[in-house]
């Protein structure tokens, strides 16, 4: 892990305590390389095993994360206590199924992994779909502000539905369509899966393709193929759905190809805004056994009250949680996360500290949150959001730090989400007084804003700031940063 100026945090100190006044040397000097240092080695330890929720290791970082807080000066967020419980179910499914299609030209048999992956939300230990009508349903998008419904004319109740990943403006790079290639929320799989269970379907499946999902099959099969992770609302599942699943573009040419269909014409059709749905006179079957254990683990928050405004909140967040062990592998087997997200997590201490030693204390109230399972799907922001310690309608704004700039000190900072909040402007102003400026979302076709935490508090009408790591080098220069970034990635 090399770590020189962990600066870009700096600017948010200056946010917290409105963007005119000077901030005072003592609360600057607190921020230290060494401090973050000192945090990310613990947390990224392979004592605390990957940080995986509701093991040992949660035990651990929760342990670390309360004693830093209390360390540091802030008050437990939850009455007396630091934590907040999120209850979570793990649902592992047979890894070992079939997918039958039948009904076409010919009967085709995908096997899991290779050719599918699919999971059940549900708590029952048997998943039965038997002869489900297969619909492809395009994106799978129901938008009335882009004036666009794939569901329309059709009743998907009982049925499975077979739709595309990304949206129709990805697809055609049009800029009239949705957001042109940048992503949209109804690109996204979390919402495909949510619509097809609101429309009634009872399984819901996504032709992969790694463009325009912006990930090989293999992360298919890495992310879902194992156990799964379901926020639990009184012991139950969150989705209707029997079953979520992916099918490789390959399969999904071969099941077009059984009805009778053209796949690359159909894909073509889904893109304009005449598309209906389409029954494809196939059924589809599958069984597998499946597992539900609940998990309670935690979000852990500290305050640091305000003087002026104090019922009025500002919340840091940064997600604690990392991949955990995988046993699996020969060797180191431990994903450590030091980058995703020690060094968010380490940079909640720094600022907390430095808030602490301002002379003077800031106006509003300040909740430092360090949520749980963002890697399972943002699930404690999202129970968070559901269920917040100080009142969401005065929560003014929320910062959230996911995997800071390792490399070095850079005039820009890259902010995922640019001109959706009115928090940009205070951020710009911000860069601005220190000679550096802001850019735009480098890779806006994965849908980066939609995958962290901020974007649980986004969709709940909280204004959110999610920066990024810049490339711009200030010793080294844009090319050279632009080439560590993408070695890092690779
Ligand atoms: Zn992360």
């Amino acid at each position: 892990m090399r770590l020189k100026h962990p600066l870009l945090i700096l600017p948010f100190l200056i946010l917290g305590c409105g963007s005119q006044k000077q901030v005072p040397e003592t609360a600057l000097e607190s921020i230290t390389a060494d401090d973050m240092k000192k945090h990310i080695s613990v947390l990224a330890s392979d004592e605390f095993q990957g940080r995986f929720p509701g093991t040992e290791g949660e035990d651990k970082t929760v342990n670390y994360l309360t004693e830093q807080f209390r360390l540091i000066g802030l008050k437990p967020a939850n009455g007396d206590s630091f934590s907040q419980e999120v209850p979570l179910l793990r649902l592992t499914s047979d890894p070992d199924k079939s997918l039958l299609i039948k009904g076409g030209k010919t009967a085709l048999t995908l096997s899991s992994p290779v050719d599918f992956v699919g999971w059940s939300s549900q708590t029952s230990e048997l998943i039965n779909i038997e002869e489900s009508e297969l619909v492809f349903i395009g994106y799978g998008i129901n938008a009335p502000e882009f004036g666009w419904n794939d569901y329309e004319g059709i009743d998907v109740k009982g049925k499975t539905v077979l739709m595309l990943v990304n949206d129709p403006g990805y697809a055609t790079s049009d800029t009239s369509l949705f957001n042109g290639r940048a992503m949209t929320i109804y690109g996204r799989w979390t919402y495909k899966f949510e619509e097809a269970a609101r429309q009634g379907a009872k399984a819901a499946i996504i032709i992969h393709e790694t463009g325009a999902a912006s990930y090989p099959w293999s992360v298919v099969v890495n992310s879902w193929s194992g156990s799964n992770y379901s926020l639990a609302v009184n012991g139950i599942a969150e989705s209707d759905l029997q079953m979520q699943g992916w099918i490789t573009t390959d399969y999904a040419v071969k099941i077009f190809e059984s009805a009778g269909l053209d796949y690359n014409k159909m894909i073509a059709s889904a893109a304009t805004g005449g598309f209906r749905p389409v029954s494809m006179n196939l059924k589809a079957s599958v069984s597998f056994s499946n597992k539900a254990i609940n998990i309670l683990s935690n979000n852990v928050a500290g305050v640091l009250p305000g003087n002026k405004r104090s019922d009025e909140y500002i919340i840091y967040t940064a997600h604690w949680d990392h991949f955990g062990v995988n046993p699996s592998l020969e060797g180191d087997s431990i994903f450590n996360g030091a980058l995703d997200n020690a060094t968010g997590t380490a940079a909640l201490f720094e600022l907390a500290e430095a808030f602490v030693n301002l002379p003077e204390r800031q106006d509003r109230s300040i909740l430092f949150l360090a949520v749980t399972g963002e890697e399972q799907g943002l699930l404690g922001s999202r129970f968070y959001v559901s269920d917040p310690l100080v009142p969401l309608n005065k929560t003014v704004g929320v910062i959230n730090m996911d995997a800071l700039n390792i490399t070095g000190k850079t005039r820009d900072m890259a902010m995922i989400g640019l001109g959706i909040s009115g928090l940009d402007d205070y951020m710009i102003q911000v860069l601005e007084k220190y000679g550096r400026y802001a850019t735009p979302d480098p890779f806006p076709e994965q849908g980066g804003f939609f995958r962290s935490d901020h974007f649980s508090f986004a969709e709940a009408g909280v204004p959110v700031l999610y920066p990024s790591s810049g490339v711009d080098d200030v010793k080294r220069g844009i090319e050279w940063g632009k080439a560590e970034s993408d070695r890092y990635i690779a």
